[in-house]
């Protein structure tokens, strides 16, 4: 191996300059001064391997380079094992690079002590996770710690077994997980695969093979497709920055294999993605639409995390199509802005770097985004002068609240948290499924405020569903999230039995050649379609009957009894038998239906934006979109919503009409184009 530690400086200085704004002769003295003070500090140190060990540091750096750090963690990373291996003193690195730079490179080997108990729950390693965060004080810490076991991993085969997998080990159990919560995935999935090697040695190599058979033969489908793709496009002159094949990376194949029960690559059908960059995020659905015009969508696989983003902050259009570029295989597509596309790898450390004219702050706007974090920094205090890195250090250590369970597990909470947040936090499928809760051995109402050493239980039942109610007091970005999130696929998979209904009733209509089908809506007064689903105080899944008395029909005004028996008795709104009943005892209730229609309009810029705010703002989920371009700058979207009444899809309406531009809108079939 030819060592070059020239050429790694010059390396990591061209790097540095390309991202760090003002970067000067200053800037590049230090990072210089502390290569080349490590250089001489671990001189004649060797690796297990027998490399120098100089080289360990360095390639740490270069990894450590991709997420763009400050200075000082250039620095800290440099020297992160100077103070442990060689004679260098806590002094000598105070003296020579100052107080931070030593505080982090204490932090680092603080953090490097922590060890893992082979057998930990993973309750347990939960709270491994926490403390490492904790611990490390300052968040550049983990940055460069992760930065270092990523190297330590690509050299692992050089250490005895036993050492292997207790690496591996917490690798996979900490060190990744800790990656994903700071949004550094492209990390996560380096720390993933190369533990998974040292983990299970067998299912790596066989996947490993499999995968390389799989991908060979892939290749021409994936060509084909990407230039299916481009052709289209440009056929609409529509501009695209990128396109790109994407692959998961082999652990998580590993994973959705375990999953989906299967043992082959070739039964995951999304092994490859495609990611479609355009300009900007009406872009998008432009985008989407285009493809839609062109390709089968499964209506399933559509979705739209740029109106509803992950819980992680991830942005994007995914849908899944047929038949693009003649592929045996359903094609899952990703569009996206390049700032979306760069959120997808590294989070909101993409915008750790320095910026601005001050020089000082970090992208605040941005770290609001991040959920875990957000509860937390948008306080007063980050307003202020404050780095980003002292408000995250301060938000993991103070104004939190510690709660057990029953177990003994330490759970840590914003000020205010409730049972809810407890469930959410324990895990996603108690908060789901909960029930009640209690809290000291007496049952409680789920918003009831826990207070520091409060031994939550929560009490859980199969079956049950999140109440969109509880979004009235969880406080935790991630309860809350979760909440909507779970809430939104209900009410996509109701939609979907739904369209399935109608389809068939489309079909049969058609089959005993009935001119026109029994679902044409009509704008003014209508009748709807069979097929519909009742929401129960905003919350989908709840188990209902219609009750005798007065009938209600899809479309009237209808409210919901809880009858305490078993399931919801749905009245009309103006039904006299209703009336004598117990108000305290009723809910809200609504028929929700699917609606299909064409906004015609002279094109113009930020159309699309326009339209999608005026329905999300309205309480509208959008279930598909298709565009077609027309003569004369003219051009037509066509969109398939969730309606939750009569009412508000003619306010809706109404609403889209008085958006400048637009010519006319059609209310169309289910299957009319
Ligand atoms: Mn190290």
């Amino acid at each position: 191996m030819l060592i070059d530690y020239e050429k790694d400086l010059e390396d990591i200085l061209k790097t540095v300059r390309e991202y760090y704004p003002r970067f000067g002769e200053k800037e590049a003295d230090k990072i210089k001064k502390a290569f080349l003070f490590s250089q001489e500090a671990h001189k004649g140190q060797l690796r297990k391997s027998g490399i120098p060990y100089f080289v360990h540091p360095v390639m740490a750096t270069k990894t450590l380079l991709e997420i763009k750090p400050d200075i000082e963690t250039i620095q800290t990373c440099l020297l992160h094992d100077v103070i442990e291996d060689t004679p260098i003193t806590e002094e000598d690195i105070k003296r020579e690079f100052g107080e931070t730079v030593l505080y982090l490179c204490n932090g680092v080997t603080k953090v490097s002590r922590m060890s893992l108990n082979k057998n930990a729950s993973e309750a347990q390693l939960a709270n491994i996770r926490k403390l490492f965060l904790a611990v490390a004080e300052d968040i550049r810490v983990i940055f460069v710690k992760i930065a270092d076991r990523i190297h330590n991993l690509s050299t692992l085969e050089h250490l005895p077994p036993d050492r292997q997998k207790e690496i591996a080990g917490q690798s996979m159990n900490v060190y990744a997980p800790i990656a994903e919560i700071l949004g550094l995935y492209r990390f996560k999935k380096q720390i993933q695969d190369l533990s998974f090697k040292f983990l299970q040695p067998e299912d790596y190599k066989r996947l490993h093979h499999e995968l390389e058979l799989y991908n060979k033969e892939q290749e021409i489908h994936i060509s084909k497709i990407e230039i299916a793709i481009r052709d289209l496009f440009k056929k609409h002159d529509f501009p695209v920055l990128k396109i790109k094949s994407r692959q998961k990376h082999l652990y998580s194949v590993y994973q959705k294999m375990k999953r989906k029960n299967v043992n082959s690559p070739w039964e995951i059908f999304d092994i490859y993605a495609f990611r479609v960059v355009v300009p900007k995020t009406e872009d998008c659905y432009r985008a989407l639409g285009i493809l839609h015009s062109e390709w089968k969508p499964i209506p399933t696989r559509f979705k739209d995390y740029i109106s509803v983003p992950k819980a992680n902050g991830y942005q994007s259009l995914h849908t899944t199509m047929l038949g693009v570029g003649q592929s045996p295989l359903p094609t899952e597509i990703q569009i996206k802005t390049e700032k979306m596309s760069v959120d997808a790898e590294w989070g909101p450390a993409a915008h750790w770097a320095y910026k601005g004219a001050s020089g000082k702050s970090f992208d605040e706007e941005y770290t609001k985004k991040m959920g875990w974090l957000q509860e937390d920094l948008t306080s007063a205090k980050l307003k202020s002068s404050q780095s980003f890195f002292n408000a995250l250090s301060s938000s993991i250590l103070k104004e939190r609240i510690i709660v057990f369970s029953p177990k003994g597990d330490i759970v840590r909470l914003p000020q205010k948290a409730t049972p809810i947040d407890f469930a959410y936090a324990i895990h996603s499928e108690v908060g789901h499924t909960c029930m009640g809760a209690k809290v000291d051995g007496v049952i409680r109402p789920l918003d009831y405020p826990l207070k520091t050493g409060n031994v939550v239980e929560i009490l859980t039942r199969q079956g049950r569903k999140p109440n969109g109610a509880w979004l009235n007091f969880a406080v935790t970005t991630s309860a809350r999230q979760k909440i909507k999130a779970e809430i939104n696929r209900l009410a996509e998979n109701r939609a979907e039995v739904y369209k399935e209904g109608l389809e068939a009733e489309i079909a049969e209509a058609k089959r005993k050649r009935f001119a026109t089908p029994v679902t044409r809506p009509t704008q003014s007064e209508e009748k709807l379609p069979g097929k519909y689903n009742i929401v129960i105080g905003g919350q989908e899944g709840l188990s209902y009957r219609l009750a005798k008395c007065c009938a209600a029909n899809p479309g009237e005004s209808i409210i919901a009894y809880n009858s305490r028996g078993t399931e919801f008795v749905i009245h009309k709104e103006n039904c006299r038998v209703a009336q004598k009943l117990d108000s305290e005892r009723m809910m809200e209730a609504n028929f929700i239906m699917q609606r299909k229609f064409s906004i015609y309009a002279k094109d113009r810029k930020g159309l699309m934006n326009d339209y999608s705010a005026t329905m999300s703002g309205e309480g509208f989920f959008i279930w598909d979109i298709k565009f077609r371009r027309l003569k004369n700058n003219r051009v037509v979207w066509t969109f398939v919503v969730n309606v939750p009444s009569d009412r508000m899809f003619q306010e809706m309406i109404k609403k889209i009409r008085n958006i400048s531009n637009v010519l006319e809108i059609k209310m169309k079939l289910e299957n009319e184009k």
